[in-house]
């Protein structure tokens, strides 16, 4: 597959996660629990199957950051920067990509800031979803 289609469809994948954990956040589990029908075995699956009484704060935190992530991801494509290393600027290869949707940094990056500890870490651009998150939703 030609790695525009793959972004793609790994695009369709992150809204309708993102759709499905802000369903979940306000309290309705139903499209978590369509996902998990799909595709089992993913971080989805192991918050749904922790939630399945009720959300707890604690998962709500996780799924908090997952929305975060995804909503950076979705902001990346937007700009044309997914997939690209946000440190060296590198092509993140597709089979990262698929494994970790939101990686922002390729391999080596990503080792190298592991390794100098914390403070390299480069901000995550998701963590502020203000207006801009929404005019993105309506072009989604
Ligand atoms: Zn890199």
């Amino acid at each position: 597959m030609a790695r525009k289609d793959a972004l793609v469809n790994l695009r369709a994948i992150l809204v309708r996660r993102r759709d499905a954990l802000r369903s979940a956040l306000a309290g309705d589990l139903s499209l978590l629990k369509e996902l998990r029908s799909e595709s089992p075995g993913d971080v989805i699956d192991a918050a749904y199957d922790s939630a399945q009484d009720e959300i707890s704060s604690q998962l709500a935190e996780v799924e908090s950051r997952e929305l975060a992530n995804i909503e950076n991801a979705l902001e990346r494509m937007k700009a044309g920067q997914y997939g690209q290393c946000e440190v060296c600027g590198g092509r993140i290869p597709m089979a990262r990509l698929d494994a970790l949707p939101y990686a922002t940094m390729c391999i080596e990056c990503q080792r190298e800031v592991e390794r100098s500890g914390t403070g390299a870490v480069p901000r995550r651009v998701g963590d502020e979803a203000g207006e801009e998150s929404m005019s993105s939703e309506l072009e989604l």
